[in-house]
């Protein structure tokens, strides 16, 4: 790098809003950046000499070890990360380490540690649902899009919930308190479902739960009706009990998105029309990449 280059380069890493350092093959600072003091409370000066846990905890270069180890070997580390501010808050960010080499040895390595805590809480915006806290639509998609191009051997279970007579609700108890049935209904549906199961709210009062790693139809029907039941037992807003209906679908990886989406549709019109607070579950076979 030529002298201009070489001072531009250093105005940027003393002023940009990254940290940066440098460390020696003993895991010493010989460089923080000034933002990287700023967020450490500890000065360049103070800084130098001390070993990386003595300046982030123990617990942050414990969990960075590994990746202090590979970039020691040579390996540059690319690694998103997270860990929790003194203010208990998260944050989130994005790593990467290069060797440093000098006449052919590696001496240390360069950390660049990019805060992505923003980024972050965007993307977990657009993917939550405003009102209930659940996963929206948009994750729903996303989801379905991942299950169906992964694991071949499961069976899954798609479930769709519809509130049913909500307009009633809405109509003689307030909008508030049809908000406040979504609010509760969701509650209880997050506290059934257990991971790696994920609730979603798809739309107003409709609701769909993705099932993981079910043994077969007789299993989606009984889960299907322990969350009806519960559901009719449970949420009761102004004396009023509020129910659902459901839709269900066994189906698995390789198996086509809009007609497994369709099938349970079609399944909870069955529950509606079969007298609401009820489940069907669809027998069609949707499988077309397994032998049996
Ligand atoms: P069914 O048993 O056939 O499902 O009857 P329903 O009354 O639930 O069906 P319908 O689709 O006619 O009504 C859904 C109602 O849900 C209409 C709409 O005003 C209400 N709704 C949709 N989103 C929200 C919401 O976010 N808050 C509240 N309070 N109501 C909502
Ligand atoms: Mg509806
Ligand atoms: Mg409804």
């Amino acid at each position: 790098m030529d002298k201009n280059g070489t001072a531009a380069f250093k105005q940027l890493v003393e002023s940009a809003p990254i940290l940066f350092y440098v460390a020696d093959k003993n895991l010493k600072f010989t460089y923080i950046n000034p933002f990287f003091s700023e967020i450490h409370h500890i000065s360049k000066q103070q800084a130098v000499g001390l070993h990386i846990s003595e300046v982030i905890g123990i617990d942050g270069f414990n969990g960075n070890l590994k990746n202090y180890n590979k970039v020691l070997t040579g390996e540059i580390v690319k690694f998103n990360t997270a860990f929790v501010k003194l203010d208990g808050n998260p944050h989130y960010c994005y790593a990467i380490y290069e060797p440093l080499i000098e006449k052919g040895e590696i001496v240390g390595f360069t950390g660049v540690v990019i805060d992505t805590t923003a980024e972050h809480e965007l993307d977990q915006l657009s993917k939550t649902d405003l009102l209930t806290q659940l996963s929206n639509r948009r994750e729903f998609e996303y989801d379905m899009v991942n299950i169906l191009e992964g694991d071949i051997t499961l069976n899954y279970g798609m479930l769709i919930l519809d509130v049913d007579f909500f307009k009633k609700i809405n109509d003689q108890l307030g909008h508030d308190m049809g908000d406040n049935a979504l609010i509760k209904l969701s509650k209880l549906l997050e506290s059934i479902i257990e991971f790696p199961s994920k609730v979603f709210r798809i739309g107003g009062e409709e609701f769909a739960i993705i099932l993981y790693d079910l043994k077969g139809e007789d299993e989606l029907r009984r889960r299907a009706d322990y969350i009806r039941r519960k559901v009719a037992s449970s949420i009761i807003i102004e004396g009023k009990n509020i129910t659902v209906s459901i839709g269900g679908i066994l189906f698995k990886a390789g198996d086509d998105r809009s007609l497994i989406l369709k099938k349970a549709d079609v399944a909870l019109y069955t529950s509606k029309k079969n007298g609401r607070n009820q489940v069907y579950i669809s027998n069609s076979r949707l499988t077309t990449n397994s032998a049996d």
